[in-house]
């Protein structure tokens, strides 16, 4: 008797009432469980996540949800050869499981160290400096980003178990919402175990994961505007769903990411017997047979030179007829099963209407050897290629997804065409481009870029470290415009902030200071009393100011500057010469002795808690400073990070140069580490 999958919901794990729908094995067809979630209350699973889920996420700052995920990360690892061996069922090869299971965590792992790279020790972030609205600078204005007080709801699509739950949660988490993932039925066998594992881990917080194995019920009945939803899967679903009337009637955002007619143009100068043209067989032909095809980002339509056409025909055709295929728990087999016999039947129909435009020229047979594995029961395809002679002409190359080992040669006879063949996939969420051709390359983004959510271009300079056109990275977008459903999810914090609300704050300096702990330009600057670089980083207090002692620069520093450092620009060193320049009366301060002599001023030389400076940003020199010009330098500290674990935090200060007319002539924000209370009691 097979199990019936469980459903995680108000952070217990329950049966869905009746039998269900049985799963099974991709590549043997025995049962693999029961599925469904008949019998739930949708309702109070969303009531759960905002109410539960969502308070206990907000309490954490984004560092706190970066090592929590990071600690989930590890724990999955411990686990992962239960994923891999579950993993075979859905005709994954241990190559295919790799991305689905060790991608899926390692992009926890990217999002925890961006969330602590990146996002503030806090509960708000803030969206870019502050906005000058008033003349006074007494009423301004700062975009801050919170979390959304719903919940996200994740539905996923079944070619990516692991990965397509992970790359969702991820950013989600962060953000400090609470998730509840409905996986694609047919693997959800291994999204469940993948749940088990994390919620016996103990790591997240309750009501932050819940897992939903079957239909959604009535769930989006019961949506309200503070929800998000991010879909994964078809267009015919995504539409379905972006009309239901409460997603329409509550304004919730929702993302898709869609069917896509994915591209890859080789370039005019990629013939035969280059580098470029044996990158693109091996690109093509991995995409076409890793995952069996079923990758959202697959390159489906080959877009090569009409003049080289034939030779990219033959060599695709030498390098598939060497793709074993076959049971994908054996070592020799590079290519497993479709997902399902359903999902097969759907690959054969859709390449019987890709056929009435274009030749099937390798592959679309039942023929083919099957090792290790019963081709009767297993749901196993040949990769097929197919050309197209008349492609600017044919639609259904343009517009029918096989979502499996299927792509078609499409021929160009000039890069306009190319480009015009890449934009009728109207929207994809991936292009790539092989060239060793800069020029060549630069004029087919240019002419596809608005058409596609990521673009690489691919050549023998780059190509041993690429990571491959099907390749979503957690570092950048993966979406697309269209076809490809308009959404986009992942590219690093832009990720996170789709589960957060941007407001933009308008209020005095000082109370804007104190909404997004960053001091602002024109809050109160508050006499520390001491040095403030005595302070331990608890200590210290935003708004602390310094201001210093003023120093005369004189023509001697300017020269002995000059010579010291080798920097003799000549309007530093030639009068006349400096004089000529619309900017400059004559000789000038150098930028770098100002903002040393700014350090002068500013450092208290002692041992004490600031145990270095690891950089400067935003520098600007707002203007010259001229021999005899008296400098003076104001610097509060603007904005504290704790780095939890290591004895110190980061401390942005606020530094301002001035002139003896009270002119700024410089300012940047200085980045210094601080000792905590804890650090500077320990060397003290
Ligand atoms: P699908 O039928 O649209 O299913 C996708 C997801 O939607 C599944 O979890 C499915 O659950 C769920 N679903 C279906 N009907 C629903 C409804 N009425 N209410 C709520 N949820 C519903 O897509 P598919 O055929 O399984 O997936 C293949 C497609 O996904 C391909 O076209 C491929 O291009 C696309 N895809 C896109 C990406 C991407 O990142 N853009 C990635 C992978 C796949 P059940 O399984 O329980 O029906």
């Amino acid at each position: 008797m097979q199990t019936k999958l469980g459903n995680l919901v108000l952070d217990r794990w329950v049966e869905g009432d009746g039998e269900g729908n049985l799963l099974t094995s991709a590549v043997t067809g025995d049962p693999v469980a029961f599925i469904t979630s008949a019998g739930l209350e949708f309702g109070d699973i969303l009531n759960h996540a905002r109410t539960v889920g969502g308070a206990n996420l907000r309490k954490l700052t984004f560092h706190e949800r970066g090592e929590m995920l990071k600690a989930l990360a590890k724990y999955l690892l411990e686990h992962k050869k239960e994923f891999y061996a579950l993993s075979t069922a859905t005709g994954a090869t241990r190559s295919d499981s790799w991305v689905d299971i060790d991608g899926g965590i390692s992009t926890l792992f990217v999002y925890s160290g961006k969330g602590r790279r990146e996002m503030p020790n806090d509960h708000v972030y803030l969206d870019g400096p502050p906005e000058q609205i008033s003349k006074n600078g007494t009423f301004t204005a700062q975009h801050i980003f919170t979390p959304k007080l719903g919940a996200a709801i994740h539905i996923n699509a079944f070619n990516f178990p692991c990965w397509g739950m992970l790359e969702k949660l991820a950013p989600t988490l962060l953000a400090g919402v609470p998730a509840i993932v409905k996986p694609a039925s047919s693997t959800a066998y291994l999204t469940e175990l993948m749940v088990r594992r994390m919620n016996a881990s103990g790591i997240l917080p309750d009501g932050a994961l819940q897992l939903i194995c079957g239909s959604v019920g009535d769930l989006f009945d019961h949506l309200m505007c503070q929800d998000a939803i991010a879909f994964t899967g078809s267009k015919k679903t995504a539409e379905l769903l972006q009309q239901h009337p409460k997603v329409i009637s509550e304004s919730v955002a929702f993302t898709a990411e869609t069917d896509s007619l994915n591209s890859s143009i080789l370039g005019p100068d990629a013939v035969p017997g280059t580098p470029e043209f044996d990158l693109y067989i091996k690109e093509v032909t991995h995409e076409m047979t890793s995952k069996a095809g079923q990758k959202c980002t697959a390159i489906r339509r080959i877009i090569a030179p009409s003049a080289i056409a034939g030779e990219v025909v033959a060599a695709l055709s030498t390098a598939l007829g060497q793709i074993r295929i076959g049971h994908p728990g054996n070592k020799d087999v590079d290519m497993g099963a479709l997902a399902s016999q359903g999902q097969r039947d759907e690959v054969r129909e859709r390449v019987a209407e890709l056929s009435l435009q274009a030749d099937v020229v390798y592959g679309g047979t039942d023929d083919f050897e099957v090792i290790d594995a019963d081709a009767s029961k297993g749901a196993f395809f040949m990769p097929t290629l197919l050309h197209c002679e008349k492609p600017m002409t044919s639609n259904a190359v343009h517009s029918v997804e096989a979502f499996g080992p299927v792509s078609t040669v499409l021929p160009y006879d000039n890069l306009d065409e190319a480009i015009e063949l890449s934009r009728l996939g109207e929207g994809s969420l991936v292009g790539s481009v092989i060239t060793n051709d800069n020029d060549v390359a630069r004029e087919l983004v240019l002419g596809t870029a608005a058409y596609h959510g990521r673009m690489v271009v691919i050549n023998r300079h780059c190509a041993a470290e690429s990571t491959g056109h099907g390749s979503p990275l957690p570092h950048l977008i993966h979406g697309g415009p269209g076809r490809a459903g308009g959404g986009e999810e992942m590219g690093g914090i832009r990720g996170v902030l789709h589960y957060m609300q941007r407001t933009a704050i308008q209020g005095s300096p000082e109370t804007l200071t104190a909404i997004g702990h960053r001091w602002i330009r024109g809050a109160n600057q508050t006499d520390p009393g001491v040095h403030p670089f005595r302070k331990t980083f608890e200590q210290l207090e935003i708004g602390d100011t310094l201001v210093t002692d003023s120093r005369e620069v004189t023509l001697e520093d300017i020269q002995h500057f000059a010579e010291f450092t080798g920097d003799t620009f000549y309007a530093h060193t030639d009068e006349e010469a400096a004089a000529k320049n619309p900017f400059f009366d004559g000789r000038v301060a150098h930028g770098y002795l100002i903002v040393s002599f700014a350090a002068g001023l500013f450092v208290d030389p002692d041992f004490g808690p600031v145990l270095a400076n690891y950089g400067v940003d935003d520098l600007r020199f707002a203007q010259p400073v001229n021999y005899g010009d008296t400098l003076r330098v104001r610097l509060a500290c603007k904005q504290k990070t704790l780095r939890a674990g290591t004895g110190y935090g980061e401390v942005r200060w606020d530094s301002e140069i001035t002139n003896q007319d009270g002119d700024v002539v410089a300012q940047y924000d200085v980045l210094t580490l601080v000792a905590t209370d804890e650090h500077w009691a320990s060397v003290n």
